[in-house]
């Protein structure tokens, strides 16, 4: 038994995403079956739907900022009942039994977790499909419960661009005492100055767009460097304890870490197509570090949406229906996304 589900997906890896249905299985015994109401749009949607890291699997109906209202349980569910909101991020399951799983980092999973699209289920053959589509079916653990409190379009990007900026902030203590340079006023860039802000951190916006300094200010941003004006840059030398890197396209990291103080820390969390290139003297110059972190545990997401509920968290969206997905595409490759476009679902 499954239940047929109206979908957009791409097909292939130069096409435009177009309507298309799936099924979806039947809840099991510890599935969370939900209609779909906001999924917000990733850069790592377009990354593969144009297989720019990894061949993809196909076709594949992106989306993991997936929130919506459940609408049936399995019957050992204890943690959600009808009617309940929830979401689903970017992994639906995970081996649970590796070192990483029992110490609550699936993504980090040894054996490897299932991505919410464009991934397998833990059989390894079953291929996932994501959340640009009218119904979700996950185990119950990991999918998230959301207070009631906030704007729920405007919560569905905190389950990628929320985790994936509060993750490595928590990790390395940022906070105050600490100058932070923000890479990229995007999804993931808007919620890094807000998290960053929210824990007390000096921040400064780095950015390649002049019409955006007014609404890093908004956000919260305490100064803002054009990194395209080389007299810039300057002034920010051996300034920041920390960079995190929200850029999606390739980009010059010896510039960036030109600006961190000694052993300050350049943190990645955008993945350009193409490998970094980094000068050996950009690092051993000032001992310095260059790191990576993805998404973050299920527990950590959990924790990092309670926050959002207490302190009035949420990203800044355009809503836009699901017949203007490829233009919003087009959009974000322009950097012309304030901050996050979410589809509403009930246009699908
Ligand atoms: P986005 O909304 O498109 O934002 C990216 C921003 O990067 C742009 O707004 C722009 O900001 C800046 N930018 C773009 N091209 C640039 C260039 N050539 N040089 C310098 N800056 C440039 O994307 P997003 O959804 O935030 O995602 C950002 C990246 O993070 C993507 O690569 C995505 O796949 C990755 N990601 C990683 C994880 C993880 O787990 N680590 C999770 C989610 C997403 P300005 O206009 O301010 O310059
Ligand atoms: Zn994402
Ligand atoms: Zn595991």
């Amino acid at each position: 038994m499954s239940t047929t589900t109206k979908a957009y997906a791409a097909q292939t890896p130069t096409s435009s995403l177009a309507a298309w249905n799936f099924e979806r299985r039947e809840p099991g015994n510890h599935d969370v079956q939900f209609d779909i109401l906001f999924c917000g749009v990733c850069h790592s949607d377009l990354h593969q739907i144009r297989n720019e890291w990894f061949p993809g699997i196909f076709p594949m109906v992106p989306g993991h900022e997936i929130v919506g209202r459940v609408t049936k349980v399995g019957s050992h569910v204890k943690k959600f009942k009808l009617g309940d909101l929830v979401g689903v991020g970017c992994m639906v399951d995970s081996c649970r039994v590796c070192d990483s799983c029992k110490e609550g980092i699936e993504q980090y999973c040894l054996n490897g977790n299932s991505g919410t699209y464009n991934s397998t289920e833990q059989d390894k053959v079953t291929p996932t499909y994501g959340g640009y589509s009218k119904l979700m079916v996950a185990n119950e653990d990991f999918v998230l419960k959301i207070s009631e409190k906030l704007n729920l379009a405007a919560v569905a990007p905190l389950l990628c661009a929320g985790i994936t900026t509060y993750s490595p902030l928590r990790h390395w203590k940022v906070g105050k005492g600490h100058k932070v340079g923000v890479l990229g006023l995007g999804g993931l860039g808007h919620m890094a100055v807000k998290f960053a802000v929210s824990f007390g951190a000096e921040v400064t916006m780095l950015s390649t767009s002049p019409s955006k300094e007014a609404d890093a200010k908004r956000l919260g941003a305490h100064h803002f460097l054009l990194t395209t004006e080389k007299e810039n840059m300057k002034k920010f030398k051996n300034y920041f304890d920390f960079i995190i890197d929200t850029v999606s396209a390739p980009h010059d990291y010896n510039a960036y870490l030109s600006l961190l103080k000694i052993s300050g820390t350049h943190i990645c969390v955008g993945v350009p197509p193409t490998p970094l290139q980094i000068q050996g003297f950009s690092l051993l110059g000032g001992r310095k570090s260059i790191s990576g972190s993805a998404i973050g545990g299920i527990a950590e997401t959990q924790e990092m949406l309670d926050y959002c509920a207490e302190h009035n968290i949420v990203s800044d969206i355009e809503l836009i229906d699901i017949k203007d997905i490829n233009s919003a595409y087009e959009r974000m490759l322009k950097g012309d996304v304030r901050y996050r476009f979410v589809i509403d679902i009930a246009t699908l």
